[in-house]
């Protein structure tokens, strides 16, 4: 079973993201295991603060490095880690190969920032990876890690019900997924392509990488290079 470590000062940001559709069902199938822990239940501060004004002035809280340090422990003393995320706006940017790569790992943490961010030497001497998930900044590290789960999660062998469903999604094999239709085969004058109703699988398949390699080339070419 894959397990999954959040620190978080804001563990509520995570719970309708991790506790509904996929995900539930991937937990409740025991196929992966995630574990959030609250920054607070590990600060020596008797108001339970974990962050604290910046050296050097300027505005904006800064994550204090204790607490971080003090869970870090704690998961470290139940398992042996693999990788230790944190998600940050300047970080190597989250793809798919990233997403395949770490759904292959037993056991992750993913760190949360929070206001300006975190003491550095979180950074230098605890972290062993950072994860950007685009050029733009978000209030807090959780919905970042919450879109990092999810598309770990995913890839998990057995969570999504047809695995090549997953497999053949955009960014496998650096092509954009195929186009998908549903019944009606006719909505109102507008047909679903023929060869899709032919039950020629052959056919079909070929068709659908066809029409991928078509799409990238027009739309993402970086990905064909
Ligand atoms: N001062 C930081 C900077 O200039 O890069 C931004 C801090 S941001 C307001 C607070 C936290 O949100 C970060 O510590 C990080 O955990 C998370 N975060 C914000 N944008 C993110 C992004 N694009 N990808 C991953 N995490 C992000």
């Amino acid at each position: 079973m894959n397990h999954i470590d959040i620190i978080t000062c804001q563990p509520e940001l995570l719970d309708s993201p991790l506790n509904n559709s996929i995900l539930k069902i991937a937990q409740e199938k025991k196929l992966v295991n995630i574990k959030i822990h609250n920054l607070r239940d590990f600060s020596d501060n008797k108001h339970k603060k974990v962050d604290d004004y910046a050296f050097g002035g300027g505005g904006g809280m800064v994550l204090k490095i204790e607490p971080i340090f003090n869970c870090i422990e704690f998961i470290k003393k139940h398992k042996k880690v693999d990788e230790i995320i944190y998600m940050s706006p300047d970080g190597e940017k989250l793809n798919q190969k990233t997403s395949n790569s770490l759904s292959l790992k037993e056991n992750i943490v993913i760190l949360c920032g929070h206001y300006k961010g975190i003491d550095e030497r979180v950074r230098k001497h605890l972290i062993t990876k950072e994860i950007s998930i685009g050029d733009y900044v978000l209030t807090g590290g959780e919905l970042p890690a919450a879109i990092l789960i999810d598309s770990v999660i995913r890839l998990i062998p057995g969570v999504v019900s047809n695995e090549s469903a997953a497999l053949s999604d955009s960014f496998q094999d650096n092509l954009l997924g195929h186009a998908n239709y549903t019944r009606p085969a006719d909505f109102n004058g507008w047909k679903v392509p023929k060869i899709l109703l032919s039950g020629n699988q052959k056919e079909i398949d070929e068709w659908r990488i066809k029409t991928s390699y078509k799409k990238t080339k027009k739309q993402r070419p970086d990905l064909l290079d």
